[in-house]
């Protein structure tokens, strides 16, 4: 037993070095570490973050500009087919208020965040972002799948970065969760969105039902492929009026590993600490913070807007206010020997 354990961890040892020294691993050795407890390679994630992207944590102001989609994902509690949610659209003097705060607190980069929701024009988010980009500020945009052309108009506005997650690269199960949707477009758009010159940020959600390790592992290699600029891991955390709301609800440690391999295989790309990870587990984003992440995304949608933003429940801090939130994030960021980054922190940036 004692050899057996031995020779495990000697293995480990190997493929954590053979990554943090050649930043390839085949899909065998993926899986091996998505099995493994996760401590070494939460260490070794932590030291290659150190290394190359310092001890500066970006923050990036959230704002959760709508709630309406029109896509019926499985696992979304925002999917077209809840008609439990009370649904809620900001104005643009609305959403340029939160941009003036988030200024003035000295973020760097707002995140616009949404469900599809085509009201949004190509020219009237064009006429936001030229706004918000009279300051000095970076502009990401959350909204989903778009054409070519929208997607240049978005760039050619001003706006910075796009996050746009593949959820899974299980072509079946992808299949199954978006009824209505098309992997080859969502694959599309990632590639249109990389040769527009956009920083990109793609993602998968951990514990959907039916997904494997093998196809988590099929994740991390399609994400290095593209070659994303940025990262989230979700933990998927059921939500109770979706057809996933019996899900496992125990996602945090498999997010965390899968999280921690994609700092060592691409170690100079920015990684959010998510907060489903704080959601699902008390400081949970100090903890991935810890294991490779240097990105928190602190919310600044207000008052009520917060509650009917439920992606999934018991969704943090959502009595909170955008100061709160500011105040809280940055003194725990502070606790553990990090730094706020005064940088955009774009992928290039050293620090
Ligand atoms: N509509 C846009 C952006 C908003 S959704 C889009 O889909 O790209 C943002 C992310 O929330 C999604 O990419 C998905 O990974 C995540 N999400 C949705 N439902 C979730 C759940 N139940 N648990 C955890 N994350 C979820
Ligand atoms: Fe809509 Fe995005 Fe939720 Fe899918 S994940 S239902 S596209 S908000």
């Amino acid at each position: 037993m004692k050899d057996y354990y031995n020779n495990k961890q000697a293995l480990l040892s190997e493929i954590i070095n053979k990554a943090e020294n050649e930043r390839i691993l085949n899909k065998e050795e993926i899986i091996a570490l998505l099995n493994s407890d996760g401590n070494l390679l939460c260490e070794s994630a932590d030291k290659i973050r150190k290394k190359y992207k310092g001890d500066f944590v970006h923050l990036r102001g959230l704002i959760e500009f709508s709630n309406i989609c029109r896509c019926n994902c499985f696992y979304c509690g925002l999917r077209a087919e809840n008609k439990k949610l009370d649904r809620y659209r900001l104005k643009e003097n609305e959403i340029l208020q939160c941009v003036k705060f988030a200024v003035n607190s000295g973020y760097k980069t707002v995140v616009l965040q949404s469900g599809e929701d085509l009201y949004w024009t190509s020219e009237k988010l064009c006429t936001l972002i030229k706004e918000i980009k009279k300051h000095d500020i970076a502009v990401t945009l959350s909204i989903g799948e778009r054409s070519f052309e929208e997607y240049q108009a978005y760039k050619n506005a001003g706006a910075d970065r796009f996050l746009l997650r593949i959820e899974t690269t299980d072509k079946n199960l992808y299949k199954h969760l978006h009824p209505d949707m098309s992997f080859e477009n969502r694959i599309q758009c990632l590639k249109n969105l990389k040769k527009l010159g956009y920083e990109t940020g793609t993602g998968c959600l951990v514990g959907l039902p039916n997904q494997t390790i093998e196809s988590l592992a099929d994740d991390i290699i399609f994400f290095k492929e593209l070659d994303a600029d940025m990262v989230g891991i979700g933990p998927l955390i059921p939500h109770p009026d979706t057809p996933l709301a019996n899900a496992n609800k125990d996602n945090f440690d498999m997010a965390l590993k899968v999280m921690a391999i994609v700092r060592l295989l691409m170690p100079d790309i920015n990684i959010p600490a998510t907060t489903a990870m704080e959601s699902i587990r008390q400081n949970g984003r100090i903890i991935a913070l810890n294991s490779g992440a240097n990105v928190v995304m602190p919310n600044m949608t207000q008052g009520e807007y917060r509650k009917k933003y439920e992606i999934y429940p018991n969704k943090i801090c959502i009595n909170d206010s955008p100061e709160k939130c500011i105040n809280c994030i940055k003194s725990k960021i502070e606790s553990i020997g990090r730094k706020i980054s005064e940088t955009k922190g774009y992928r290039k940036d050293a620090r």
